[in-house]
């Protein structure tokens, strides 16, 4: 069962229900995550979905979602982004872009590339995302705190 996060802006919200509608069948056996409005709007359309709740984006909700990925909790992260629109918690967007590509967690940002993951041979069997060596970013910063005291 994999770890799913999903988000979608306001805009872009019946988009994303209407590609789960899509590809219910292939996200059903697994444990999905969203902010508030994507998570209850989910819920609501598919009862069959265990969909588990952060809160509202602008509320923290992508912040909560980053959290999950630096906990290693989330699998994979599809976001249907609004590219038109302005949002008031924009930092916490790209925060949460920032740990998805960090822990390389495979991340899609519109409906074809969210398709091509749901149809990758990886998403129904295991994948290990690779492992990045913070080795020496850690020296790094141990080495500028040692020279600062
Ligand atoms: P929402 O948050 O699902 O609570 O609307 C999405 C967002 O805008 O980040």
């Amino acid at each position: 069962m994999k770890h799913i996060g999903l988000i979608a802006h306001d805009e872009c919200k019946s988009d994303l229900l209407k590609w789960v509608g899509k590809h219910l069948t292939a996200l059903e056996p697994h444990h999905l995550f969203a902010t508030g409005t994507t998570g209850g709007l989910l819920t609501e359309t598919y009862p069959n979905l265990l969909v588990s709740r952060f809160r509202s984006g602008p509320l923290g909700g992508d912040q909560q979602m980053g959290s999950a990925i630096a906990e290693k909790t989330i699998d994979l992260l599809i976001f249907f982004i609004d590219p038109l629109g302005t949002h008031p918690h924009d930092v916490d967007i790209k925060a949460l872009l920032r740990l998805a590509v960090l822990y390389d967690v495979p991340s899609a940002f519109n409906e074809a590339t969210a398709d091509f993951l749901v149809s990758s041979p990886h998403f129904q069997g295991p994948y290990e995302p690779h492992e990045r060596d913070h080795g020496k970013y850690l020296a790094r910063f141990a080495a500028k705190n040692r020279t600062s005291q």
